[in-house]
């Protein structure tokens, strides 16, 4: 349920709620705002006694059921957009349209620095590669594990883009997170149970792909699976998903964007390399990303795009990705505008 305080409850009458909410057996899961105080609680069975309880104290404005089982991701708990900080000045979900971008697999020094390089020549605000690559094949390339880490620390500290990883279980949790600014579950985890509760506790950022063949809602509750174990900064990522096409690698959902948007306040990031497993697709899907509303992409660029150990095909070379950075810009503009035109309410 959640609980919307009077404008100006003071602090006792907010500890004082709380305190309710505690003795009906509930728990106390998210606080939000700072005008108006807003808390949600989880709890088991029937709450329409401590709703009417609640609702009879003068301090508070409302207290309501969150029908969506996707409680504290959803726009029902929260109006606003949720922004998400990866890094000092780098914010996913307001009004900075942000690229992530970098080769598939992080495969030697000098490819993961030349891939830093023109991500940020490009205007890329956060390098993305895979130290544990998540393969069909076990006798395909598995990433570089923990030197691989490190040579992304390594792009980082030259280059001072942000690093955005794979993580494959829970075990590689702590290790992952020493290195990374935004931690990447892919489609394969999605619903990698005890990975999510790990990332909960993890204390970086997390983007989260959605399952091969998951559904909108079942992503969402992946998501509230992270929040309900203590992170609330996660960005979701549509990547495509599997239907009869054979066409391209995935089929886009490209509608799961707006849609998102309209069903949780967290950020919607789109795929467009995965998503295709094109690279003459990756520019238009990416224009059309912008258009519909997705607060950043992440998409695979290399040096050499014909030498790369996984997803070639899909990886834009560096002329290709700096031509489409360079035509992207009005539908950036664009998107800014509105954003800036959908000023954010108080809550
Ligand atoms: C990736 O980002 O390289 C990747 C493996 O993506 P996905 O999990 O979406 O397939
Ligand atoms: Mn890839």
């Amino acid at each position: 349920m959640i609980i919307s305080m009077k404008r100006h409850a003071s602090r006792e009458e907010i500890d004082g709620v709380i305190q309710r909410i505690t003795e009906f057996g509930y728990k106390i899961h998210a606080i939000e705002g700072e005008e108006r105080v807003v808390i949600g609680a989880i709890g088991v069975g029937d709450t329409s006694h401590c709703l009417e309880a609640l609702s009879a104290l003068d301090c508070v404005e409302k207290a309501v059921p969150i029908s969506a089982p996707y409680k504290f991701v959803s726009r029902e708990f929260k109006t606003n957009d949720s922004v998400v900080t990866v890094a000092p000045g780098i914010e996913i979900g307001h009004d900075q349209f942000v690229v992530m971008a970098g080769p598939c697999s992080v495969e030697s020094e000098t490819q993961i620095m030349e891939s830093a390089h023109l991500a940020r020549q490009g205007g890329a605000l956060v390098l993305r590669g895979g130290a544990f690559k998540p393969r069909t094949s076990p006798y395909d390339f598995q990433g570089l594990a923990e030197e691989g880490l490190k040579l992304l620390a390594k792009a980082r500290a030259e280059t001072g883009l942000a690093i955005v990883t794979e993580v494959m279980s829970d075990a590689e949790v702590p290790l992952v997170a020493e290195y990374a600014d935004i931690m990447q579950v892919g489609a394969r985890n999605m619903q990698n149970f005890a990975l999510l509760k790990a990332l909960g506790k993890c204390g970086r950022p997390v983007l989260l792909k959605r399952g091969l063949s998951s559904t909108i809602k079942e992503l969402l509750m992946s998501a509230e699976y992270i929040v309900a174990h203590g992170n609330k900064d996660i960005m979701l990522c549509e990547r495509g998903i599997r239907t009869f096409e054979t066409a391209t690698r995935n089929t886009c959902d490209i509608v799961s964007i707006a849609l998102l948007r309209e069903m949780t306040h967290l950020p919607v990031v789109l795929d467009p390399s995965h998503a295709t497993g094109k690279r003459s697709l990756v520019p238009p899907l990416s224009r059309a990303a912008v258009a519909i509303g997705a607060d950043a992409l992440i998409l695979e660029i290399h040096p050499n795009p014909a030498k790369a150990m996984s997803d070639g095909a899909q990886s834009l070379d560096p002329r290709q990705w700096l031509t489409m950075m360079e035509e992207l810009q009005p539908y950036i503009a664009l998107w800014k505008q509105a954003r800036l035109a959908a000023q954010p309410v108080a809550v």
